[in-house]
């Protein structure tokens, strides 16, 4: 027999277990066959008929291959169009350390505070970048873009108004069209009217609550705001201001001319354009506005040694305490970027920022003295990166001229916008400067460059020239060498637990493999170096890419047609709504603002609900944790004049697939709502069943969850939404670039396919598994789930399960009993980092449970490693129990441990150091040292440092 067509499938690297680990389970859990355990475990009636529908699978090479030739088919000009979106030097430190680390990108979001310093500290040290350079007090770790920042700013000053009366939001009209295009969807929802004008101080009528503002302007030109802000603050008004990061090394900042809130994308610091993303947006304001922020914020606190710790402050103002009363829906974010671009921060220091913005704004002015020396008008007086030029019947001419020279600028009717960043070079300039040359006739020595170098000034206005100094703590000061860099990234990723390191068995986070092959084309420069604006003939790699994975989803979940715009789980929430809005208008149902939302639901559900103006109203759960049937049923009847729509999760929270799913959605549509499927649980339903077999309407998809884009800390995300046919008219449309029809309701992100540049991760997974990989994977999702619990039940109690006893690709691990020896579940999930491992969801969807989420990359050996360490741990709770051990000071309470905790001269405690570190043999093989003890949550709120702190600043709090 010959070998030579032998080929080495990818599905059985994502998957984790061997074909004989594999067997052992089935036979652990008593069944013959892994169709046997998922007939057990997915209802009949909502099973697949069919195979999925897929492209055969590709091995790694053969996909890297075929990528490969769709990135060719991108085209990367040198990008001049500016607003909002700039090339970039990434530098190669980043890139490969951080970018392309799976020990960075891997990484969960930072709620186990004492195995995530690193990244605590890098964000840190972002918001310290952001409150220095837009001169305000408080900073968030990062929003999804910048035009739904400038959305969540909007809602921010709306919700604080001092004149309740005020509901109109006065917009620049010189601000980023896709940004108007943003807070026109998100004005909707709260009858907040949008005034769009040449704004001035006479616009400043009694009705309005506040301002936005763009600095510098859309157009590039800067426009001193100061007495506009005084005379608003003298009405009430506040303002918000959207600020170009790069131009604040020059400019004052508009914390100092009175902008009550900044916002704005850090992209310019190192990360590539990407196609519209994932970058990471900043939010900055006043402290007196700290309790409303929306988004997650980084705070200074001790630990239980009384050191330096870092962890997430205020989450009580998040919406998965506040729910429907949050000030904002954002759940996943940007971390990796915000991480990126503060180590871009750190790396160059504020001299070598300062050094790259002046060499933006020189060639700048070259550019526009060199062009006006030809001939031309330039528009802008002040401007720091953009000039424009009036190009009359000229249009035409120059851009055939630039396109033939591989360059794209920014054409407003007869005038042309160009934007330097800081890729662009000398000899850069010396080419758009003979195409504007030719097309008058003439050439380069036309133009006397020399003289125009020696009598460079400034185009930047006096009195906004900035004077303030940033970034002057040592962090910003230190690491300017790449030796210093390097070690520096290294230092912080090795105080992180990533999946480098251990499984993450986090409750609907789905934390699988991101593979390498999958990671790999991200950081092309043929996917990275696209502007999300190029012209359509420059992009058809792109748009091959997001055809097939529309196509490939589309048939997954079983939906006529998916939307690539929302850029987290969230953000596909509140699209899917306001779809499901635009659907009931176009009826003429304009009064359906009922919302139904199980207990069980995500904090998110409700939160996205209201922002899009609608009221929740809760359906209850019964004591096996399903929806309550007879409860749904009277509270659709009772508001079926008002019913809008249901949001349901499935398989539910609580880890089942709940047996009346189609009933459920019977019983919505027949009152006049309809289903919005939370898709966060799609793992378990990958080619088995589907949202749309269900007879959902939409469902969003975290692609950051089920389709391996990893979690970055905090972020990137993917979010797209699959609709049903009558649907599809209502997708999101773009203001810049048309994505979908007349009736497409408003866009509800900065770029009209969101994070384009990570959609290739997911595209990559599912054409390297193909249809059978897919459902193999779901199936070997659910067989670790039940593995689990069959190992664990006997040890801790399982809430809720099928009517088989299974449960889907998740559980719930009751924990609450150990209250009464003092024992909480947090206790639990500190006590696992000792034996190396991350925490479970902790305490969603019931309080005091652990939520397990093994996903079907983990083999059986680790899966085993991780319940000898629950069960190690539940001996533990049972010494409390039994009173061998005291209350206060034992194993549990004192988790974790630090090694310096462990080495320390002095040990005082009840049980041995090899006890506090080394509880099981594995670990003398594989430990990982939590960087800090217990960290001071209430410490940290009280007085909330969300800053670099100076030395002294930290021994005073
Ligand atoms: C993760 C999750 C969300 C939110 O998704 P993000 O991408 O974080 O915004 C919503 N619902 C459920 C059930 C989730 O698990």
């Amino acid at each position: 027999m010959s070998n030579i067509h032998f080929q080495e499938k990818f599905e059985d690297r994502h998957n984790g277990p061997r074909s004989v680990e594999t067997r052992e389970m089935l036979e652990f859990l008593g069944v013959d066959s892994l169709d046997q355990l998922i007939e057990q475990t997915v209802p009949a009636q909502i099973r697949a008929k069919q195979a999925l529908q897929l492209p055969a699978a590709l091995s790694e090479v053969a996909y890297l291959k075929r990528v490969k030739q769709i990135a060719e088919k991108n085209k990367v000009f040198k990008s001049y169009i500016g607003q909002g979106y700039f090339d970039v030097i990434l530098p190669g430190v980043i890139q490969r350390n951080v970018f392309e680390n799976p020990g960075w990108y891997t990484q969960y979001t930072p709620y186990q505070a004492e195995i995530a310093q690193g990244r605590l500290q890098a964000l840190l040290n972002f918001q310290t970048v952001i409150c220095d350079l837009t001169g305000l007090e408080i900073a968030n770790a990062s929003l999804l873009d910048e035009a739904t920042a400038a959305a969540e700013g909007m809602f921010m000053l709306y919700s604080a108004r001092k004149n309740k009366a005020a509901n109109v939001f006065l917009v620049s009209e010189n601000a980023y069209p896709q940004t108007i295009d943003v807070l026109r969807t998100r004005a909707l929802s709260f009858g907040i009217e949008l005034r769009i004008e040449a704004i001035s101080e006479d616009s400043l009528t009694d009705d309005v609550f506040a301002a936005f503002v763009q600095y510098p302007a859309a157009d590039g030109s800067i426009i001193d705001y100061k007495a506009f802000t005084a005379a608003a603050h003298a009405k009430n008004i506040t303002v918000c201001a959207a600020a170009d990061l790069m131009s604040l090394t020059l400019l004052t900042p508009p914390g100092e001319w009175g902008a009550d809130v900044v916002v704005g994308n850090s992209q310019r610091f190192g990360v590539p354009m990407g196609f519209g993303g994932p970058h990471a947006a900043f939010f900055a304001t006043k402290d007196a506005f700290k309790r409303n922020i929306p988004g997650r914020i980084i705070g200074v606190t001790t630990d239980s040694n009384g050191n330096y710790a870092l962890r997430m402050a205020l989450q009580t103002r998040e919406q998965h305490i506040r729910r429907d009363k949050a000030s904002s829906n954002i759940c996943t974010a940007q971390a990796l970027l915000a991480i990126m671009a503060s180590f871009y921060a750190v790396y160059h220091g504020p001299q070598g920022i300062k050094n790259i913005a002046s060499r933006i704004h020189d060639l700048a002015q070259l550019l526009d003295q060199a062009v006006q020396q030809l001939g031309y008008t330039q528009l802008n007086k002040n401007y720091f990166d953009t000039v424009r030029f009036e190009l009359g019947g000229e249009v035409a001419g120059l851009k055939s001229e630039a396109l033939n020279n591989e360059m794209n600028f920014n054409y407003v009717g007869s005038v042309v916008g160009i934007s330097i960043d800081e890729s662009t070079t000398y000899e850069d300039i010396l080419t758009i400067v003979k195409v504007f040359a030719k097309v008058k006739a003439k050439n380069l020595a036309d133009v006397d460059f020399e003289s125009i170098e020696a009598s460079l000034t400034s185009a930047l206005p006096a009195d906004l020239v900035r004077t303030s100094d940033y970034l002057t703590h040592p962090v910003f000061n230190s690491y300017h060498s790449e030796s210093e860099m390097l070690r520096y990234i290294k230092s912080l990723e090795a105080k992180d637990l990533s999946l480098c390191h251990s499984m993450i068995p986090l409750g609907s986070c789905t934390m699988k493999l991101n593979a390498t092959a999958e990671m790999t084309p991200v950081t092309w420069a043929n996917f990275g170096g696209l502007h999300p604006f190029a012209p359509a003939d420059q992009t058809s790699g792109y748009m091959q890419l997001i055809g097939e994975l529309n196509d490939w989803l589309s048939e997954i979940t079983g939906f006529a047609k998916m939307s690539f715009q929302p850029n987290s789980g969230a953000q596909g929430e509140y699209a899917g709504l306001m779809v499901i809005r635009a659907y009931h208008e176009s009826r003429g149902d304009h009064n359906r603002n009922i919302c139904l939302i199980p207990a069980s639901a995500h904090g998110t559900n409700p939160a996205s609900a209201s922002m899009a103006g609608l009221k929740v109203v809760v359906v209850k759960c019964d004591d096996r944790g399903n929806i309550d049937v007879e409860d749904l049923k009277v509270k659709a009847a009772e508001h079926a004049a008002n019913l809008n729509s249901f949001m349901v999760t499935y398989p539910s929270t609580h880890g089942v697939f709940e047996e009346p799913i189609i009933e459920i959605c019977e019983i919505i549509h027949a009152n006049g709502g309809q289903v919005y499927m939370d898709g966060a649980n799609m793992n378990a339903q990958v080619g088995l069943t589907s949202p749309g077999r269900i007879g959902a309407d939409v469902c969003h998809l975290n692609l950051h969850k089920t389709f391996c884009i990893p979690h970055g800390g905090g972020g990137p995300g993917m979010g797209p939404i699959g609709v049903a046919a009558h649907l599809v008219p209502f997708l999101p449309n773009h203001e810049v670039v048309e994505v979908s029809g007349e009736e497409g309701i408003t866009a509800v992100s900065a770029a009209p396919f969101g994070s384009a540049s990570i959609l290739i991760i997911s595209h990559a997974y599912i054409a390297m598994m193909g249809g059978d990989g897919l459902t193999n994977a779901t199936k070997t999702a659910i067989l670790n789930a039940n593995y689990i619990k069959a190992r664990l039940e006997n040890h801790y109690p399982v809430l809720y399960s099928g009517v088989n006893g299974r449960c889907a690709h998740e559980m719930i691990l009751d924990c609450r009993a150990y209250k009464n020896v003092g024992v909480e579940v947090a206790d639990i999930a500190k006590r696992l980092m000792d034996y190396s491992f991350h925490a479970p969801t902790v305490s969603f969807p019931v309080a005091g449970t652990l939520m397990v989420e093994p996903t079907e990359s983990e083999s059986k050996a680790e899966l085993d490693r991780f319940c000898d360490a629950l069960i190690a741990i539940r001996q533990e709770v049972a010494a409390v129990e039994a009173g061998d051990v005291d209350q206060a000071d034992n194993v549990l309470k004192n988790a974790p441990h630090t090694a310096s905790v462990v080495t320390a001269d002095e040990w005082t405690r009840s049980y041995s150091r090899q006890t506090a570190a080394y509880p099981l043999a594995y670990l003398k093989d594989r430990k990982f040292w939590p960087s800090v003890g217990r960290v001071n949550d209430s410490q940290g709120d009280r007085t909330l440092i969300c800053s670099c702190p100076s030395i002294e600043e930290y021994a005073e709090a």
